[in-house]
C-alpha cells in the first residue's frame, strides 16, 4: 500500500521507458504491496548480477538488504535474444561474471552451442551459487526521488 503522505509528496518521477521526467508519479494512488529494501539494482544482465555479487559481498542481506528486479522470464539478460546463429564460436568472447568463470558452467568443447542458450545457463547458475535474490518477470515502470530515498514502481510489487 503506498502511503498517502508519501504519494502527495511532489517530487521528480522518472519513468524507465522515456528520458522525460513527470511531477508526480502515474499510479500514486493504485493500490500495491510496499516492500522497504536498501538497494533495488534494476536488471539481471552481466551489470546487475556483477552489481549484486559486489553487494553480497559488502555485506547487505539478500532480499532485506538488497533486490535485483528483472522483466526478462528467465536468467541471461539480452542474452536470451540473440539470434540462433551466434554460438559460442562466433561471439566475441564472453567476459568472466564476478567470482564463477564461464567455463566451470559451460565446457569448451562445444562451441557449436548457442550463445542464447549457454549464456543464460551461466548467469543461472551463478544466480543460483551466489543466491542472488533475483525477482522476474518484474519490469520496474517508474522511479520516483523521494528526497531521502527513491521509490521504485513496478508492475508487480
Ligand atoms: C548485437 C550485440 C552483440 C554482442 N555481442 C557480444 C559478444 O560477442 N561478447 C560480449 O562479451 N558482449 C557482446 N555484446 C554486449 C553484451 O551483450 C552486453 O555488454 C551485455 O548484455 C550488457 O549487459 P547489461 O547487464 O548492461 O545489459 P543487458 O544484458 O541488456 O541486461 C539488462 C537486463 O535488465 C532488464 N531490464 C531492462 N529494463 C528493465 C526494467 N525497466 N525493469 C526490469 N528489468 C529491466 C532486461 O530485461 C535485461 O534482463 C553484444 C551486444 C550486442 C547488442
Amino acid at each position: 500500500m503506498i502511503r498517502l503522505a508519501e504519494a502527495t509528496r511532489s517530487r521528480a518521477c522518472v519513468p524507465m521507458d522515456s528520458p522525460s521526467t513527470l511531477s508526480s508519479p502515474p499510479n500514486a494512488a493504485a493500490p500495491g504491496v510496499a516492500l522497504k529494501v536498501q538497494i533495488v539494482v534494476i536488471g539481471a544482465g552481466q551489470a546487475g548480477l556483477s552489481a549484486a555479487y559486489h553487494l553480497k559481498r559488502l555485506g547487505l542481506a539478500p532480499h532485506k538488504g538488497f533486490v535485483v528486479l528483472d522483466q526478462s522470464p528467465g536468467p541471461g539478460g539480452a542474452w536470451q535474444d540473440r539470434w540462433p546463429s551466434l554460438t559460442l564460436s562466433t561471439v566475441n568472447r564472453i567476459h568472466d561474471l564476478p567470482g564463477m568463470s564461464f567455463s566451470e558452467v559451460i565446457g569448451t568443447d562445444s562451441p557449436e552451442v548457442r550463445a542464447s542458450v549457454a549464456v543464460p545457463e551461466y548467469f543461472a547458475a551463478y544466480e543460483k551459487r551466489f543466491e542472488l535474490p533475483v525477482y522476474r518477470p518484474v519490469a520496474v515502470k517508474v522511479v520516483c526521488d523521494r528526497h531521502d530515498h527513491f521509490r521504485v514502481e513496478t508492475d508487480r510489487i
